[in-house]
């Protein structure tokens, strides 16, 4: 697997660098449990048979009909389908401020995009990459957009994975902004969801003759109905961008298709 995001002789150095700054690997990412080195996405063992892996692409067409609307996004991949553990990774690094867990989120988020060879003419005709928006205050409360955090590591690793394309992917993380703070809308239907969100995103305009034209990669932790991943599409491409498609760490999504039920599936996991 050349496309493996570990290979490069710069990701390595880049990845020791990191290493010395931020050691990973002295406690299971998810459980706390102490794990060595060399322990894939530095989860343990148990943590790793518990996630419901999965080369998942969302059907975006059944959601669609289910919604009654239309979709702006051309293509939505997750890793995980959502259960306890994935969502103790989401939690963490989103509540408990463990700005650390992007790496291997964005590890997992790399390997599920470069080892899907079906995905190869997409990822290399990706001219951008955007992060979802997190509203200012919560930023401030935060300290930090969660889905930014992981747009940024992965991207690095997508540019340095040997695609065969003719440029970097930029990375745009002021693209979108989040005008509105919204509240969590779980009660809520999607469609009701989607119209709640009217007004709630704005585009940069700063980026409005770069983006004409081009294909970008939406980059957030989470998919739940898909209405925020949709109005960022939707805004995307009314200021010109020709393709969207979206990519996260997991997905509740009734409409997820590929998690794998069989260990000897998992073929886009690093050698356990
Ligand atoms: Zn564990």
């Amino acid at each position: 697997m050349y496309y493996l995001t570990g290979n490069s002789p710069i990701r390595s150095f880049f990845e020791n660098f990191l290493q010395l700054l931020f050691p990973m690997g002295t406690y299971c990412i998810c459980c706390g449990k102490y794990v060595d080195l060399s322990r894939t996405y530095c989860l343990c063992d148990q943590c790793v048979r518990a996630i419901n892996w999965g080369r998942i692409h969302i059907d975006l067409e059944e959601e669609r009909k289910e919604a009654g609307r239309t979709r702006y996004l051309d293509s939505a991949l997750s890793c995980m389908v959502y259960g306890l553990h994935s969502a103790r990774l989401v939690f963490d690094l989103k509540y408990n401020k463990k700005t650390f867990m992007a790496r291997p989120i964005s590890m997992i988020m790399a390997d599920r995009l470069l080892t899907d060879e079906s995905l190869e003419d997409m990822l290399c005709s990706v001219d951008f990459s955007v992060p979802v928006p997190l509203h200012h205050q919560k930023r401030k409360t935060r300290g930090f957009n969660q889905a930014e955090l992981i747009a940024k590591d992965l991207t690095s690793r997508l540019n340095s994975a040997g695609l065969p394309r003719e440029r970097k992917i930029r990375l745009m993380p002021d693209c979108l902004l989040r005008s509105k703070n919204t509240a969590a809308q779980r009660s809520v239907s999607g469609e009701e969801r989607f119209a709640n969100l009217e007004g709630a995103f704005a585009f940069n305009e700063k980026y409005s003759g770069l983006i004409k034209g081009s294909s970008v990669l939406l980059i957030d932790d989470i998919f739940t109905t898909g209405s925020t991943a949709d109005w960022c599409a939707r805004l995307l491409k009314a200021n010109g961008a020709r393709e969207v498609h979206f990519i996260c760490l997991t997905t509740g999504n009734d409409f997820a298709r590929g998690a794998f039920r069989e260990r000897d599936d998992e073929t886009f996991l690093r050698e356990l």
